[in-house]
């Protein structure tokens, strides 16, 4: 299901906010932040909507980023991802009738 109000279930909400507009190889430990988010869907369909062009958001750097709008740019990125979600959620358990 999809989050509306996702920042406050950020796994960021504590985090300095300059440790996700960081450049190199630290990049790299921001991602390591967002790898356990529970709302990082949310948060790259909000950055890749709006076109935000810096820091790390769900997951993605900048320029990892500006690839996918590249490939895709008038998607809607919301419709995109939840789409993926529902999809790859697993299917409900088959009920066994007696
Ligand atoms: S995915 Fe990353 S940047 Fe986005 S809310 Fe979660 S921790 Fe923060």
């Amino acid at each position: 299901m999809w989050v509306e109000d996702w920042t406050p279930r950020a796994a960021c909400k504590a985090a300095q906010p300059d440790q996700l507009f960081v450049r190199g190889a630290e990049q790299n430990k921001a991602k390591q932040l967002c790898a356990g988010c529970p709302v990082r869907t949310e948060c790259l369909a909000e950055a890749l909507d709006n076109q935000i062009e810096w820091g790390v958001w769900g997951g993605m750097t900048e320029r990892e980023r500006r690839a996918l709008l590249r490939r895709r740019p008038n998607a809607s990125w919301r419709t995109v991802l939840e789409t993926a979600r529902e999809q790859s959620a697993p299917a409900p358990a088959a009920r066994t009738t007696v």
